[in-house]
């Protein structure tokens, strides 16, 4: 279709608000509008007046919204006139399809329990509740959902202190690779040169450390992530482990490894992992059935989870994180309670419940025609089996973020027992604090101001680029932290 605008900057943002409502839509600002259109006309003087005008087969639907222009910096101007154009955006469209299941209605791109504690410390509550409800169409159970994690949040990001961050530890390799995969993330074969690799990763970490050391920072959790992690060699996990704790103060910090999948772990990693003070393990089934396991391409089965999860427990591990999947392909709520309840049966102290998110980097989304998707209402139903499942287990929601393209503009949601809450999770995902990342693919971030500003400096994802450029990636990284 056609966006017609004269507000170009924001084009990504009016995308993501179309496709709401037409997930596949290609659209341009160029050609005809034979296909249909969007035409989205912003003016501004003591208010911001947005005009949407859709027009598509069935007809013509328009909207007009109209949000008060209080004046402010550029990036307050900013941010106002995209809320104004995204509403009226949504509310056009929204006339046209009517049934579409919008929970979380015109936000997107930002985390809604971020939204939600900005405009409290902004607005006040009553008002922050006004806005969510009204002028982003967020629907009530969602505002409770958000506002119950920012409750339980609070505390934590209350806690960071300035000159504390999280250590994020990449390794971007894979047994075998999932159907919904996105992630650069690479199989490990014979002919995959580890050993350069971790010598770039080791490398990372000694000089990454040391700014950290130069600039008087203190790291306050560690993740290790993927790809999956224990992928690695019980050698390769011991000297990686070894390195970080030479290299950071590991010592009563909490340090999760995503142990990810069954099939790569074993009872010797774990072993070094509870020698090297990893407190927290992910152990992720993403579903209990067998066949759905084959049909996503993980190369194991559900008893090889079970018994994973017993050699976790016998190790003596007290913290540990299941992610399960909702919407996978061939499953419908029979077979996701199936699921909950092996999960349940298990308990471990966290839960993480994920929508499946169709990313175009996946082979999924590439033959999607040959999946069995369930219907979005299902996976919605889905959704809430895994809060009440969560619920049954003493556990509360604690973090939450949205994917692009998750089946019915649902959410993430990570639940944790009491006492058990992932601190890198929330840091991480709330924009707590900084996050110094090592490994190809990671994302350093240095987080200003109590998160009013973020700046970035990637690592490249391509392995022998990260590998040849670890000098110069790491002289960005310390210019980032000389700002
Ligand atoms: S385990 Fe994670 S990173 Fe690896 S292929 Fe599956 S989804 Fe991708």
């Amino acid at each position: 279709m056609k966006l017609i605008t004269n507000r170009p900057e924001f084009y990504n943002d009016i995308c993501e608000e179309i496709r709401l409502f037409l997930p596949r839509a290609e659209i341009t600002m160029e050609g005809g509008e034979e296909d249909g259109s969007l035409s989205l006309m912003l003016s501004t003087g003591e208010y911001f007046d947005a005009s949407a005008v859709y027009r598509c087969d069935e007809g013509e639907y328009s909207y007009t919204h109209r949000t008060p222009y209080r004046g402010g910096s550029e990036v307050i101007e900013r941010r106002y006139a995209k809320r104004c154009m995204k509403a009226a955006c949504f509310r056009a469209m929204r006339k046209a399809f009517p049934k579409k299941l919008i929970p979380w209605g015109s936000l997107t791109g930002i985390r809604p329990t971020r939204l939600l504690r900005e405009l409290i410390s902004t607005e006040g509550y009553e008002e922050a509740k006004r806005l969510m409800l009204e002028e982003f169409d967020v629907s009530y159970d969602k505002f409770l959902l958000a506002e119950r994690i920012d409750r339980i949040q609070r505390p934590v990001i209350e806690s960071a202190r300035p000159d504390e961050f999280g250590v994020y530890i990449g390794v971007p390799f894979c047994r075998t690779r999932c159907l919904y995969c996105s992630f650069a993330s690479q199989i490990r074969t014979k002919k995959t040169d580890m050993a350069a690799y971790l010598e770039a990763l080791h490398r990372d970490i000694e000089l990454g450390s040391a700014m950290a050391e130069a600039h008087g920072l203190k790291a306050r959790s560690f993740y290790m992530g993927g790809g999956t992690p224990t992928i690695l060699t019980e050698r390769e996990l011991d000297e990686l482990l070894d390195k970080i704790c030479a290299c950071y103060d590991t010592r009563g910090r909490e340090f999760t490894v995503e142990a990810g999948r069954p099939d790569t772990i074993t009872e010797e990693k774990l072993r070094v992992m509870k020698a090297h003070g990893v407190s927290r393990v992910s152990v992720n089934p993403q579903t209990f059935c067998d066949r759905t396991l084959r049909l996503v391409g993980r190369d194991h089965t559900s008893a090889d989870i079970e018994a994973c999860y017993e050699l976790v427990r016998r190790i003596g591990f007290d913290s540990v994180n299941m992610d399960l999947i909702a919407g996978l392909p061939g499953e419908d709520e029979t077979a996701f309670g199936a699921s909950l309840r092996a999960a349940e049966a298990l308990s471990p102290e966290c839960l993480t419940v994920h929508t499946l998110a169709i990313k175009r980097a996946s082979r999924l989304h590439e033959h999607l025609d040959e999946y069995d998707l369930p219907s979005v209402e299902s996976v919605e139903r889905m959704v809430d089996m895994g809060h009440e499942t969560a619920e049954r287990m003493g556990m509360e929601p604690y973090y939450m973020y949205r994917q692009k393209y998750m089946a019915g503009n649902l959410e993430n949601v990570g639940y944790s027992k009491s006492g058990s809450i992932c601190i890198y999770n929330i840091d991480m995902m709330e924009d707590g604090m900084s996050i110094l990342a090592h490994g190809a693919g990671a994302m350093t971030k240095r987080v200003f101001e109590g998160g009013g500003r973020i700046e970035r400096v990637p690592n490249p994802k391509d392995i022998d680029t990260y590998i040849r450029k670890i000098e110069q990636t790491n002289a960005e990284r310390e210019e980032l932290f000389s700002l």
